[in-house]
């Protein structure tokens, strides 16, 4: 029987999205499917372009239907976060180079789809609909995360245009998009009302393909314009707004960096259980160890976990507005802490398969490389947990009255995304009470002692907090990152786990293993350069054990081994 929790390709059928969506996704699954292992395997190994996958989008305008807001489209266009959270974690499961290429083509439209550009808005949604991808042109070589430091020059050509000059690094797609959103500053304006987001094509004759950085199917271009020509019609963002585009359009595409993990260790974990539990080591099968009972079931209850908050993230998504900001912690929660989950549960998997795990012929080999990306790009895991930081106090210590969220997974589109508004104020965005989630659950031995860890985490914060010499210690207040994005993960994951019936077996395991992390990152809290004797002394106070019952461990157990043989690609 197929595990309920996990995506199966072969019993996956999408009943809760709409007719098309639904066909869409499937239809999708089918293409895989029909490839088979093998020509995947071979195309990932060879580093071939994606051009048979780009060619059944296009034919069956499977970007267009999910990437054209309805005020753009119609029918079934739409921008609804759910079902491109649903195409995330297909496209990761089969390669992470799949979805790379619809990645940075919603990476490209973000800059377009929030502009007031009529003519632009219509030539996007004219080329998706003509089966195109699209690039985000915002990294340079030189300076990484510093976007202000752009050295892509527009210059007045006095007719209200301008020509640019200049390189971008790292941008995905920029081989082969019809539309490329690219971000620089005039020459003739200082500081940020010069910046300007414009729309360039790749197959202008200004426009110089020098390479792909990265050895891979991905094509991660570096490429550089030599006074190419910009009209008033391409450009996109002037000044402040061109900057809150790039974030806000970020904001948007980190999004979809979960799910895509997700995808990712569901396929590994098909593979890494069936050979475990077929492998036969000294008369006993490698899943009769505890060791490697643990580790694999660990991973599974941590994938759940990755699944719930991911799910229950979309909610936030989804309802957001001017009101309700809330998505703006959960967001970059989905990028650094569900992505380096995903990076554990390989970890853990590949400790048990060893060997196997390098071998060319599996999915695994990739799923071990592919991970490690995701927590990476679009803001590193520092430069979320920072950004992650700056809510910490309002959402521990100063609820807001909110009406409840439900799941949504109705067909609405999420206009809201590309109108979010000015990127700053994050420090006074409030939120709900995380408190009554944990409180539905108190009945379950792990997550009572958790919410102990939480409210000790809370008297930190009134107590204990950094002081000013300590907030310039990034280092330092990345570890309390660590804790805090650990409170708001379970409360996220208890919320979903109640909407959706979450077996208790399976959440109190879960809490277990979210016991053990609280105290780990307590206990590097204790270890950091510049923490004091009293936040030392809170933080060793702040570790649990979590409550072993090794009924309920085997329970869970069971669920793990089940996944033996569900699930292999065809051939
Ligand atoms: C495969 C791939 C695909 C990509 N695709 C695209 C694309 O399509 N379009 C695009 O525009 N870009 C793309 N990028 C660029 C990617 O977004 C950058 O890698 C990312 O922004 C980080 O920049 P960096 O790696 O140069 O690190 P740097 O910015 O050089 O950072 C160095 C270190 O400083 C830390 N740091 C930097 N700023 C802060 C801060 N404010 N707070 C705390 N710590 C900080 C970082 O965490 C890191 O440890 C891609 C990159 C890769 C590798």
């Amino acid at each position: 029987m197929a595990d309920e929790l996990l995506f199966n390709p072969r019993t996956y059928d999408p009943a809760h999205f709409d007719p098309e969506t639904r066909r869409l996704l499937r239809a999708t699954v089918d293409w895989f499917e029909n490839r088979g292992k093998r020509r995947i395997i071979e195309d990932y190994r060879t580093r071939a372009w994606l051009g048979d996958f780009l060619a059944f989008a296009a034919e069956e305008k499977l970007f267009a239907t999910f990437l054209t807001p309805a005020g753009e489209g119609a029918g079934d266009q739409r921008w609804d976060t759910a079902r491109i959270a649903a195409l995330n974690e297909i496209l990761g499961f089969y390669g992470l180079d799949y979805w790379y290429a619809w990645q940075v083509t919603i990476l490209g439209l973000g800059p377009v789809w929030q502009s007031g550009n009529d003519a632009a808005r219509a030539r996007a949604a004219r080329l998706l609909a003509e089966g195109e991808v699209f690039a985000f042109g915002l990294s340079e070589k030189s300076h990484g995360a510093d976007i202000y430091s752009t050295d892509m020059l527009l210059e007045p050509d006095g007719e209200g245009g301008f020509r640019a000059t200049g390189s971008k690094y790292y941008i995905g797609n920029g081989n082969a998009a019809g539309l490329v959103s690219v971000f620089g500053r005039r020459t003739d304006v200082e500081g940020p009302d010069g910046y300007v987001f414009f729309a360039a094509d790749s197959r202008h004759s200004s426009y110089h393909l020098v390479k792909n950085v990265v050895d891979s199917s991905k094509f991660v271009s570096e490429f550089r314009l030599e006074g190419y020509p910009v009209a008033a019609e391409d450009v996109l963002h002037t000044g402040r707004a061109a900057f809150d585009a790039a974030l806000n359009t970020v904001n948007v595409g980190k999004f979809n960096l979960c799910t895509a993990s997700i995808g990712i260790c569901e396929h590994a974990m098909y593979e890494a259980v069936t050979h475990a539990a077929n492998r036969v080591l000294y008369g006993r099968p490698v899943t009769a160890f505890p060791h490697v009972r643990r580790e694999l079931a660990d991973a599974y209850v941590r994938l759940v976990g990755m699944k719930l908050f991911s799910d229950r993230a979309v909610d936030y998504f989804r309802t957001a507005g001017p009101d309700d900001r809330r998505y703006l912690l959960f967001n970059p929660m989905t990028k650094m802490k569900v992505t380096t989950e995903g990076e554990k549960v390989i970890d853990l998997m590949w400790d048990v398969i060893a060997a196997k795990g390098f071998e060319k012929d599996n999915y695994f080999a990739q799923a071990a490389v592919e991970i490690r990306g995701l927590p990476k790009l679009e803001g590193t895991v520092h430069v979320n947990l920072a950004l992650i930081l700056k809510f910490l106090r309002n959402h521990l210590l100063e609820p807001a009255d909110y009406p409840a969220v439900p799941t949504r997974l109705d067909a609405a589109d999420d206009a809201f995304l590309f109108r979010q508004g000015p990127a700053r104020g994050l420090g006074s965005v409030r939120f709900h009470d995380w408190r009554p989630a944990f409180d539905a659950y108190d009945r379950l031995r792990n997550v009572a002692r958790f919410r102990e860890q939480a409210d000790a985490l809370c008297e930190f914060v009134r107590t204990a907090a950094p002081d000013e010499a300590q907030s310039r210690d990034l280092d330092l207040l990345l570890a309390v990152g660590q804790l805090f994005a650990l409170v708001v993960h379970a409360q996220l994951v208890l919320e979903q786990a109640a909407l959706t019936g979450l077996d208790d077996d399976v959440l109190d395991e879960l809490f277990a293993v979210l016991v053990r992390d609280f105290s780990a990152h307590a206990v590097e809290l204790h270890g950091k350069d510049s923490a004091t004797e009293e936040q030392q002394s809170w933080a060793l106070g702040a570790v649990r054990r979590p409550v072993v019952d090794e009924a309920r461990s085997a329970r869970v157990w069971t669920r793990v081994e089940a996944l033996s043989g569900a699930y292999e690609m065809r051939p």
